[in-house]
């Protein structure tokens, strides 16, 4: 019995040293797979999440956040590119999507860490500036109109002048995700037939700094 005790000992002996010879390498492969899996992971997380043409977030992962901070109150700004057709239509589709590429790009460079900016159509972008009151909705509304003109007026070497039109709805008591989209886009409508190139706040054209209102 001790003797056949002594002769399993040194293979039990043997198999617990290799074992614990490969357990190091095999856990370090083991450990490299789950970091690429990961990688993959968050690089297709940023692949659905952010729109590809322009890098704001695309429609579904703008929503999703502007629910979660609704009760903390803010603005909604609807930003539709002017005669984004007629771009197309003269400077081809390539210079189409530079240019909402350059709106993408100059939303996201505009706006604070905490506000959104996503695509909502294929021309349409929203912002959600969480917490802001009427002073700043108005500056920041000013800000982002005049900085997309600015931007816009050669893309691609053509002289394209590219504008947008904004409209706004500030969260209210009673306010939901439906309504403000529907007031924002009520303003944005009344800033198209206004002209273009212009943001509406309220029920009427409040593009001054100092006639500020309320959609109340
Ligand atoms: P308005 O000032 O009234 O908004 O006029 P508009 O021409 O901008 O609006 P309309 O809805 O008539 O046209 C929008 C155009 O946007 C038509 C569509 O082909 C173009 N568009 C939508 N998505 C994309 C895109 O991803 N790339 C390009 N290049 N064009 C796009
Ligand atoms: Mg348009
Ligand atoms: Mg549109």
């Amino acid at each position: 019995m001790t003797g056949q005790y002594q002769a399993m000992v040194g293979p039990l002996l043997f198999t617990a040293i290799i074992a614990s010879l490969i357990a190091v390498p095999i856990s370090i492969v083991a450990l490299n797979i789950v970091k690429t899996v990961n990688k993959a992971v968050a690089k297709l997380e940023d692949f659905v999440k952010f729109d590809q043409l322009t890098g704001v977030l695309a429609r579904s992962y703008f929503l999703e956040p502007v629910r979660q901070r609704f009760s903390d109150g803010g603005a909604l700004f609807l930003v539709d590119a002017d005669h984004f057709k007629q771009i197309n239509d003269t400077y081809g589709h390539d210079v189409g999507d530079m240019a909402l590429r350059l709106i993408g790009q100059t939303l996201n460079f505009n706006v604070r860490k905490s506000d959104l900016v996503g695509r909502v159509g294929g021309e349409e972008f929203a912002i959600f500036l969480k917490g802001v009151g009427d002073q700043e909705i108005v500056t920041r509304a000013e800000q982002i109109r005049t900085a997309i003109a600015e931007n816009g007026k050669v893309i691609a070497g053509h002289e394209i002048n590219l504008t947008v039109s904004i409209g706004i709805a500030k969260i209210k008591k009673g306010s939901t995700l439906t309504l403000i989209f529907k007031e924002a886009d009520e303003n944005l409508y009344s800033a198209k037939n206004a002209g273009r190139n212009q943001f509406v706040y309220g029920p009427s054209n409040l593009n001054l700094p100092d006639t500020i209102a309320t959609a109340n």
